[in-house]
């Protein structure tokens, strides 16, 4: 940990606190041969921020910087994330961020299925330590865990209550980089985040 820590820019660093309650998790993760992108990651990228926390957001899996560093959305994803948050008055060290894959897929392609059940545990043990007020899905797969079958142009910045969570749907960071005209809408979904979290508390 301390060496990812001394190659990352000093912005990012705070990133690398390990919560407490979460020692022993990230120890397992970092150890994890459970699917096949254990053979090919850098390393594991198990997540950042506080836990618990109300608020969480749910990504996709790291790509190549997020590989490098160990920790989720500090490539050009996690910049326009880190506007989005600023927009609602938050940042990333009073936020949880992780994925649903915690290592790379080779050049960045989807997560397959049994990538995704093999690292669900992970998932799972996170959400149990966050207890967040409000889960945020970043993209199409980590909103299938709530949402199967839905599409996220049907159902973006609309929250539903789910066994006690409000989770809201999201598109991807990255959408927004490849598709210009979502920034908006990313945007306006984040804005509806700070009245959940009024409405939650
Ligand atoms: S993606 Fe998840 S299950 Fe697969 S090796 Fe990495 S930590 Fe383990």
């Amino acid at each position: 940990m301390a060496d990812r820590r001394a190659s990352a820019p000093p912005a990012l660093r705070p990133l690398y606190e390990v919560p407490v309650v979460a020692t022993d998790l990230y120890e397992a993760i970092a150890d994890c041969p459970m699917c096949n992108l254990a053979r090919t990651r850098t390393q594991t990228v198990p997540g950042s921020g506080p836990l618990p926390c109300d608020l969480m957001f749910i990504g996709e899996g790291p790509g190549q910087r997020e590989d490098e560093l160990g920790l989720p959305f500090v490539g050009r994803s996690g910049q326009f994330l880190d506007e989005l948050l600023a927009s609602i008055g938050r940042s990333r060290t009073d936020v949880y961020v992780t994925n649903v894959v915690k290592c790379r897929p080779p050049g960045n392609r989807d997560p397959e299925p049994n990538e995704m059940a093999a690292c669900r545990a992970y998932l799972d043990q996170q959400l149990e330590l966050a207890q967040p007020k409000v889960v945020a899905t970043l993209g199409r797969f980590s909103m299938a865990r709530w949402f199967p079958g839905e599409r996220i142009s049907d159902i973006h910045g609309r929250e539903r209550a789910v066994d006690g969570v409000t989770v809201i749907p999201m598109y991807h960071p990255a959408a927004a980089l490849r598709n210009g005209s979502l920034r908006a809408v990313m945007m306006q979904d984040f804005a509806r985040i700070t009245a959940l979290l009024g409405e939650a508390s």
